[in-house]
């Protein structure tokens, strides 16, 4: 075991080396598919294998220059974490098992420092934004049933009625989500934004709040950096609405609550804290690997309401409910640990660096994107992402075939803004420097040129 774990040490240690400089996105046809073999091959066979069939067509989605979706790195102490996350291979949903769930509960804590959230935001982890929203939205469905006198948990979300869900610009997973809860992608409101705009439009949300009054409370879903253009809800002005209009507020903040690291930029999740529920995506710019979120919440009892799962053998509820008892797992790893190794290696300093640093290389790049002529910004940059298009005949195909020319390179994906199709560099991944973000402009433009 020492020897074969050493060899996998070393192979990683040899990929690490090299992503910076490998194609972003290979251009290797797929390997054949293989079947399962009677007798194993041995670790050694299997590693040899992998490298040779696979990690050949892999993405180096954790290198500098992959700038598609919004997609983090894993940092070194993140990846420590998550390698001995698997060898001590805990199950965090029980008190009746070790520390985990301390060690979990001690990082929320360090997470709601970060974020500059109040303690009555209660935390836990999941596997991602998506399934942060959901549960988030899920805890919002209860609370709609406790205004109505009725528990949808234990009656089902029909018992509910009609369920109006507001939102600007609300992500593609607020929809998913209410798919799965039993409340429909159709309860989805969507409320006009300010001109030119991501964000919400306030007082035309207080309009859509006024006109469903007769409905009674309603959920609204705030945004705090959209994927597009990174636009930012007026939290406190829409918390404040609470006063004249009952509503559960739920803040999709999945990369935009790392504004709060820059003081340049905190004004932006002013507010946050008011939220009812908060999503915070963690393996996008805290950099540690997939999967890992964190969803917080000032009503942990109506969480509990929904995800309970009584059985004897699991352990009490108590006033600290297990694990199990908050999300849709059961079972499932010490998801914290990579964070806690995150944070306790570089602290709030060594993140405020990366999230800057981000925010400086997108700047860069919608500069550079500003003087090619051939390009042409559909919005400031307000963070860490640049969206842009083709100045002449923005058409999907012409700028599939600009990231086809520049794969090797950088990977950009694409997106449509107020109907124009356009490319997006998301910058979250703590290796990205001014050298890389000078690269990509590079091949921007080498890439033009072969339209
Ligand atoms: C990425 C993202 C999500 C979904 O996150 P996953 O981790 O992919 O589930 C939701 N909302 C926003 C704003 C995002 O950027």
């Amino acid at each position: 075991m020492p020897h074969l774990l050493e060899t996998v040490r070393q192979h990683a240690a040899d990929v690490l080396a090299r992503i910076a400089e490998q194609e972003v996105v290979p251009a290797a046809p797929l390997p054949e598919p293989a079947s399962l073999s009677v007798q194993g091959a041995g670790l050694q066979a299997a590693l040899d294998e992998f490298a040779a069939r696979w990690e050949p067509v892999l993405s180096a989605s954790a290198g500098p220059r992959y700038l598609g979706f919004v997609t983090g790195g894993v940092t070194p102490a993140a990846l420590a974490g998550d390698w001995l996350t698997s060898t001590w291979d805990q199950n965090a949903f029980s008190s009746l098992d070790g520390a985990g769930q301390h060690l979990e509960r001690e990082t929320i804590g360090w997470l709601r420092s970060l974020f500059g959230l109040s303690d009555r935001q209660h935390g836990t982890f999941v596997s991602g934004a998506t399934m942060s929203n959901t549960v988030g939205l899920a805890i919002a469905r209860e609370w709609l049933g406790e205004q109505r006198g009725v528990s949808p948990a234990e009656h089902g979300a029909g018992s509910l009625g009609a369920v109006r869900v507001l939102s600007g610009a609300a992500h593609s997973s607020v929809p998913k989500g209410l798919s799965m809860l039993g409340l429909g992608r159709r309860a989805m409101v969507s409320v006009p934004t300010r001109p030119g705009r991501e964000a919400v439009d306030l007082p035309a949300l207080e309009h859509a709040l006024a006109e469903g009054e007769a409905d009674g409370p309603c959920i609204v879903v705030a945004n705090a950096g959209t994927v597009n253009t990174v636009d930012f809800d007026d939290l406190r002005g829409i918390a404040a609405l609470r006063e004249r209009y009952p509503f559960w507020l739920h803040v999709d903040a999945a990369f935009g609550a790392f504004a709060a690291l820059s003081p340049d930029h905190a004004h932006l999740v002013d507010g946050l804290d008011l939220a009812d529920s908060i999503c915070v995506d963690l393996h996008k710019w805290l950099n540690v690997p997939y999967d890992s979120a964190v969803q917080f919440t000032r009503r942990p009892d109506l969480q509990t309401s929904v995800f309970q799962n009584a059985a004897a053998y699991l352990g009490p509820l108590g006033d600290t409910p297990d694990m199990a008892h908050l999300t849709p797992e059961n079972s499932r790893r010490l998801r914290a640990l990579a964070t806690w190794f995150t944070l306790r290696a570089y602290g709030r300093d060594g993140h405020r660096e990366i999230t800057e640093r981000c925010i400086g290389c997108a700047r860069a790049l919608g500069d550079a994107v500003d003087g090619i002529p051939g390009l042409r910004l559909l919005a400031p940059v307000r963070l860490n992402v640049v969206c842009f298009t083709l100045a002449d005949d923005p058409t999907a195909e012409r700028l599939t075939a600009l990231t086809e020319q520049m794969a090797d390179e950088a990977f950009l994906t694409p997106t449509v803004l107020d109907g124009v199709p356009a490319l997006r560099a998301a910058f979250s991944n703590w290796q990205t420097t001014e050298t890389d973000t000078g690269r990509v402009a590079a091949a921007l433009q080498a890439a033009l040129h072969k339209l």
